[in-house]
């Protein structure tokens, strides 16, 4: 018996690229998870949580939460199946190759489906971050996190590209066009929305 299921996609990008706003949008699109681990963690900490107390501390000087603590709580939150079943897109997870290879792990017979590598320049990025204002977005944070995209995230685009699960969407445009270019994304590498 085949069980119709949503896509399992991974949202790559520069912080403030769009990943968030938009990850929501096909989630509800797709009828799928929405797992941001920047949420997560802010959500934690907010709530007084001690994993979400000592991520914000990184958070905040804008470096990365160790992967430890990250993979931690993702793998929490995949032990329940109904997270993994229905189809998610994760967004700002995985942002190291660690993290890329202990989601294989997490996942094992639930494979990702689409890797979408969300494209908006350096200088666009920084300016919606500038206008969002959210307390890690200080110069120096920002400075920092784009730092450590480069250096940490950006290579699993080539990780996944490798494995041909990449598609690169163009993250210029209004919201519409930019949900409209990723459906169309999604569509191409998950025909029908179901398996
Ligand atoms: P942004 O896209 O602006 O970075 P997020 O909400 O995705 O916003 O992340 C906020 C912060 O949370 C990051 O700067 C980082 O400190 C932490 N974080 C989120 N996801 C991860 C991750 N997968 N690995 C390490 N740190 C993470």
């Amino acid at each position: 018996m085949s069980t119709r299921r949503g896509p399992r996609m991974v949202l790559l990008g520069k912080q403030g690229s769009g990943k968030g706003t938009q990850g929501e949008r096909l989630a509800v699109q797709f009828g799928i998870q929405h797992l941001s681990t920047g949420q997560m963690f802010r959500d934690s900490a907010t709530a007084g949580v001690t994993a979400g107390l000592e991520a914000k501390a990184f958070m905040d000087r804008g470096e990365l939460v160790p992967d430890d603590l990250v993979i931690a709580v993702v793998h929490e939150r995949f032990q329940n199946p109904i997270e993994v079943q229905p189809g998610f897109v994760l967004d700002g997870f995985p942002r190291t190759k660690q993290q890329a290879f202990e989601l294989d792990r997490i996942l094992e017979a639930h494979p990702i489906d689409i890797v979408i590598d969300l494209d908006v320049p350096t200088d666009i990025v920084v300016d919606r971050m500038r206008a969002r204002g959210r307390e890690d977005d200080t110069e120096e944070s920002i400075r920092r996190r784009l730092e450590l995209y480069d250096t940490e995230t950006k290579p699993l685009v080539d990780f996944y590209r490798e494995r041909s699960v990449l598609a690169t969407v163009d993250g210029l445009g209004t919201e519409d066009e930019v949900n409209a270019a990723l459906l169309k994304a999604v569509g191409s590498r998950f025909p029908n929305g179901s398996e």
